[in-house]
């Protein structure tokens, strides 16, 4: 325990030249009484296995990044009544701010659902004052559950990273890149080999050879994931970013989410997946609606897959949700026969507004209502009965 706490200490001293390690913790207690009570007692989560009901043994995190219940709505319509968000029995609102802003950026946002914290702009799987904090992957991995993640961007990306990566600022690639490395995840699904290549850092180092000689096989093509038997498996699908599902794009997300239920459901111990929609995000940056539309069709592929395989299982909790919403867009009429949607964007960047939580499998019923983003994991470790390593 301690040791892996040095190492983090390690971690983030080693990445973080330009930042200030001032400790601020008033700062942090006003935000949040969860931190407050933390720190105080020196336990991440009131984990205290639920009284009643189901236990979950194994965990999904889906986030669809920039996904809004507008976005939500316009895919419900465009699927004609046969959309998967219709499969939730639950359903609740994340309220999204971050720590020092209104209005989130992905990699706050990011920590505060896959690390239960809230953090400052920019900032991966750190508190504000640079502490660094484990994510529910790190922290299961550690209990002895077969990890990993799928996204439709680069695995360094701001959301993937924030579940293994300790770092200020969320463009610090090649620290992130040797961060991924030493993860120890089962799988990790995405693009951006660009920084894992040694003639393309500033340190020269070799982060593909580290993932090498910890046993991962690299697959480099959708064809070459999908031979692969591999139990421990990353993929670099190409250079930095995916270009979008129409036209084009392999789909990764539901191929890939079939590969790594495939690797992780094999561990008797249970598994926990986080599986991100990048490009909705994207495509709302670009006041795009074909583009949005086709990404958010191609996320509810991914969730087809993701509730026809907790459906059979009957262990797995599936929480569904969005780090912030993008483009502001409103639906401003349509034909819900045809499937329409008019589409209209207020902005350009991300929106403050709460965002919809969707929820399936054991204790699901505990994501109804509204709710803080960072109040998820605590119900996600209620749920599975996990204590955190600090208890
Ligand atoms: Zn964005």
């Amino acid at each position: 325990m301690k040791k892996r706490l040095i190492t983090w200490a390690v971690m983030a001293l080693l990445s973080m030249p330009a930042f200030s390690q001032q400790s601020d913790a008033k700062r942090i207690n006003a935000y949040s009484d969860t931190i407050a009570q933390l720190n105080q007692t020196g336990t991440w989560f009131d984990a205290t296995p639920a009284p009643t009901g189901k236990k979950a043994k194994n965990v999904i995190i889906i986030i669809g990044d920039g996904m809004g219940t507008a976005q939500v709505y316009a895919s419900i319509v465009a699927q004609k009544g046969n959309s998967n968000f219709l499969r939730f029995p639950f359903s609740g609102f994340s309220r999204t701010y971050s720590h020092n802003r209104y209005t989130t950026d992905s990699g706050a946002g990011g920590t505060a659902i896959t690390c239960g914290r809230k953090t400052d702009n920019y900032h991966i799987g750190m508190l504000p004052d640079g502490t660094p904090i484990p994510s529910f992957l790190s922290l299961l991995h550690d209990m002895g559950l077969a990890t990993g993640f799928v996204v439709t961007s680069s695995v360094l990306d701001a959301t993937p990273a924030s579940t293994y990566a300790h770092v200020p600022y969320r463009k610090m690639y090649d620290t992130i890149s040797l961060q991924m490395a030493q993860c120890n995840y089962d799988v990790m699904i995405g693009g951006g080999v660009h920084n894992f290549r040694p003639e393309n850092r500033k340190d020269g180092l070799n982060p593909i050879d580290t993932l090498l000689k910890k046993g991962y096989e690299i697959a480099y093509s959708l064809e070459d994931m999908k031979k692969s038997k591999a139990k421990k498996l990353v993929t670099f699908f190409c250079e930095n970013y995916y270009g979008p599902i129409a036209p084009g794009r392999d789909p990764i997300l539901a191929e890939g989410t079939k590969k790594a239920l495939e690797i992780v459901s094999k561990n008797p111990n249970g598994f926990a997946l986080m599986i991100e929609g990048s490009q909705i995000d994207w495509a709302c940056h670009n006041n795009d609606a074909d583009y949005m539309r086709a990404e958010l069709a191609d996320f509810e592929t991914m969730l087809r897959i993701v509730l026809d395989f907790a459906e059979k299982d009957g262990n797995t909790l599936v929480v569904v949700t969005a780090d912030h919403e993008t483009g502001g867009l409103v639906l401003t009429s349509g034909d819900i026969d045809k499937g329409k949607n008019e589409c209209k964007y207020t902005t350009d960047g991300h929106s403050g507004v709460m965002v919809p939580v969707f929820s399936f499998g054991p204790g699901a019923e505990k994501f109804s209502g509204v709710q803080n983003n960072i109040d998820l994991l605590p119900k996600v470790f209620n749920i599975m009965g996990r204590k955190t390593y600090l208890n």
